[in-house]
């Protein structure tokens, strides 16, 4: 099984992720929590490089490749391998992250991202995608003390952005998206969470 969480900045996703790797790790089942961009050596030096601060412009195009390159990555050498073991793998953003940041935030073409998501992603889909929605402004008070990367410090309108893509992504998948109303508690999310991934287990 392949459970993949979105968000935007501060939504909660890493908190979630982390507690259902925990509970499935408690109740027996082999899995493994990773990240993009990240998840495997190569992939986490490109996100290095991707989200530093550099002094030359990083062209839209060149960051959209680089997304791409560290999920060919991270597909290959970790999440097919695992999925193929039976192992049950959560990653920390995945395809959609794209669509929304660069596609529905940096406005480059839905059309050309799809193509290159199913070429990085071999044609892989997250079973189950768990959007944690929050208001741009709860999600960027929730990160206000600690460092923030390049993205982070984008503006509040091109988080919106990215908030709104999420939300439509969702809505065109509805079979596959969950979308949890991130201002409600951390347990109170987690429940949602737990409930809906136990009915797919025992299915
Ligand atoms: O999930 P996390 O906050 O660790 O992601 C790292 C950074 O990468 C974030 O600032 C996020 O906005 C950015 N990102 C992006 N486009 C993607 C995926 C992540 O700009 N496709
Ligand atoms: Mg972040």
């Amino acid at each position: 099984m392949f459970i993949t969480f979105e968000g935007i900045e501060g939504s909660g996703k890493t908190t979630q992720a982390k507690l259902l790797h925990e509970w499935l790790i408690d109740n027996g089942y082999e899995v493994i929590l990773t990240r993009e961009p990240g998840g495997t050596p190569a992939a986490e030096e490109i996100r290095k490089f991707i989200l530093s601060d550099r002094e030359e412009p990083f062209p839209e195009i060149a960051e959209l490749m680089l997304y791409m390159a560290a999920r060919s990555f991270h597909v290959q050498n970790l999440i097919k391998p695992a999925l193929n073991s039976g192992t049950i793998v959560i990653s920390d953003r995945f395809s959609d992250a794209t669509l929304a940041y660069q596609g529905y935030g940096r406005g480059l073409s839905l059309k050309d991202i799809s193509h290159l998501n199913s070429l990085a992603t071999e044609g892989l889909k997250p079973d189950i995608t768990f959007l944690i929605d929050v208001p741009v402004e709860i999600g960027m008070l929730r990160i206000e003390g600690r460092e923030h990367d390049r993205i982070e410090k984008e503006t509040l309108i091109f988080h919106e952005k990215v908030r709104k893509g999420y939300l439509q992504i969702a809505s065109e998948n509805p079979e596959r998206i969950v979308v949890i109303d991130g201002t409600k508690r951390t347990e109170e999310i987690f429940e949602e969470i737990r409930k809906n991934i136990e009915r797919r287990l025992k299915n």
